[in-house]
């Protein structure tokens, strides 16, 4: 399992550092800049072992150059975004998995007890934690996200917020629907790690479009009876998600005539949804 502490950048940013002590790996989920990693890091004695980048934007690699000077870490992201994402080391792309955990033989070695023969240049998996890649454009269009099954953990960026999405960058309202889709199938018990603390705001729209749902009437209180004291609402649980947030619900009956489009096309509906959002 990966031990997940977040950790804030910039404005309203969220870094993720995902820690598994028996891989001895440590990845970094996009770093918006490097201070703060390399506080967190050094504060627990940490050696940063993989960068995972979910977009190009510069609040989510923004962080990148200095991390890899420091800790010659490999960079994983976007295989449709490379172009855009300097210092790109291993591209990767929807139904590809990435394991979080390989080390150096040198490194292996020291590990007490293990009964394998490693030479130079050599690798050898100790533990490991799998993500499977989803491509998910929408905000971006080479937008990915980061499915670590047993840890439980979704890392989507600016995809899915808890109870919001993206904005619609480069994307169309199509690709956006159906990259939420893929998320939406995940299991009810994921954790969704979203790259931005917007739950409040999204909270309050949410709210002017479903307001008799129950569900997010009651995560509507608790997200800001956390901010009021000032603390984090992320991450959200997914089974929440799909009952409360409206961007999950385009293709619901009940949703569709909240917005007064019953019987139309989802990713119609999901549009008209994201420019009241973009209007709100
Ligand atoms: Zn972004």
């Amino acid at each position: 399992m990966f031990e997940i502490e977040i950790v804030p950048a910039l404005s309203d940013n969220y870094v993720y550092i995902a820690h598994d002590a028996a891989a001895g790996a440590t990845a970094v989920v996009d770093p918006a800049e490097a201070a703060p990693v390399l506080a967190a890091l050094e504060r627990r004695g940490l050696r940063l072992t993989h960068i995972l980048n979910t977009h190009h934007h510069l609040d989510h690699i923004g962080g990148n150059a200095e991390l890899v000077e420091r800790y010659g870490a490999p960079v994983i992201g976007p295989r449709a975004d490379a172009a855009r994402i300097p210092g790109l080391d291993v591209e990767v792309g929807d139904g590809d998995t990435y394991t979080v955990g390989s080390q150096t033989a040198a490194d292996a070695a020291r590990i007490p007890g293990l009964d394998v023969e490693v030479g130079d240049g050599d690798t050898y998996t100790v533990g490991s934690q799998t993500a499977r890649v989803f491509d998910v454009p929408g905000h971006t269009s080479g937008h990915i996200a980061f499915w670590f099954e047993e840890s439980r953990a979704l890392f989507c960026g600016d995809t899915l917020f808890a109870l919001g999405c993206g904005r619609m960058f480069e994307g169309t309202a199509e690709q956006f629907w159906s990259s939420l889709g893929k998320l939406r199938a995940l299991p009810d018990d994921t954790r969704v790690f979203c790259g931005h603390e917007y739950t409040q705001s999204n909270a309050r729209f949410a709210l002017s479009v479903d307001p008799d749902n129950e569900a997010l009437k009651a995560a509507s209180r608790r997200i800001d009876d956390l901010r009021s004291r000032g603390e984090r609402t992320v991450p959200s649980e997914l089974g929440e998600e799909k009952v409360a947030n409206p961007f999950l619900r385009a293709d619901d009956p009940a949703m569709q005539r909240l917005v007064g489009m019953e019987g139309e096309a989802p990713e119609a509906v999901f549009a008209e949804i994201r420019r009241r959002k973009d209007t709100f």
